[in-house]
């Protein structure tokens, strides 16, 4: 799993990035609200971990950005503004959970991994990129709200990609991922669901865009305007 953690204390974001590697999990930096704003839409992350005290803006901007595209990531906030009425102003804005500073990099770990628990399994999550946005267990894509009348197929294509934005996803792990193990598989089927996918996105003015990685597979992110 991947976290994001936007801080701009560069020895807090080493310390930070230690710890959450040795308990697995993998990390993105960003150091302002911009960057994280950046991040959060080209890559899908299981969790974001939030200083408030940032370069360009208060870190509660961010939650607003999120809730305006109704991202769900959950968000832990660390902040040393410890009042009650800044852990309620987090938690209303969105925030799962608020951990003071100073804070011991363990209390973290665990408060971040009991929220990990919590999060919406891949049943109930909604993933989001741009504007597009896949409910995954009702299996229903939305464009700026909008509902996209998308086959089954092109859902587990599109679902995979999303999972992995930002990232290759290799033709063979995506044929196993859509089709199983099914061995009666059209040696082009992925190539044709890629295709009709790229244009129902297209027709709906989604603002990602899958792109085809010659010789390596398919990546899907938001398209730069
Ligand atoms: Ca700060």
């Amino acid at each position: 799993m991947r976290v994001l953690v936007v801080e701009d204390n560069e020895e807090l974001v080493g310390l930070l990035t230690r710890a959450l590697a040795r308990s697995g999990l993998e990390v993105d930096a960003a150091r302002n609200v911009a960057d994280a704003d950046a991040s959060l839409r080209s890559v899908t992350y299981a969790a974001v971990v939030l200083d408030l005290g940032l370069p360009d803006a208060d870190g509660l901007a961010l939650l607003d950005q999120m809730k305006r595209r109704r991202d769900q990531t959950p968000v832990l906030i660390l902040s040393a503004r410890a009042g009650l009425d800044d852990r309620v102003a987090g938690l209303n804005k969105g925030a799962s959970d608020y951990l003071p500073k100073p804070f011991a990099t363990e209390e973290l770990v665990a408060r971040l991994q009991a929220l990990l628990r919590r999060a919406p399994g891949p049943g109930g999550a909604v993933l989001s990129l741009g504007n597009l946005c896949l409910k995954v267990e009702g299996r229903q894509a939305e464009v700026d709200g909008k509902l996209l009348a998308l086959p089954a197929r092109e859902v587990d294509v599109l679902e995979v990609l999303m999972k992995r934005s930002g990232r290759v996803v290799s033709h063979d792990a995506l044929q196993s991922q859509v089709f199983g193990s099914s061995q009666d598989v059209a040696s082009n089927a992925i190539e044709v669901y890629i295709h009709r996918l790229r244009k129902f996105l297209a027709e709906a003015n989604a603002t990602v865009r899958i792109h085809t990685i010659r010789g390596a597979g398919y990546l899907m992110d938001v398209a730069k305007s």
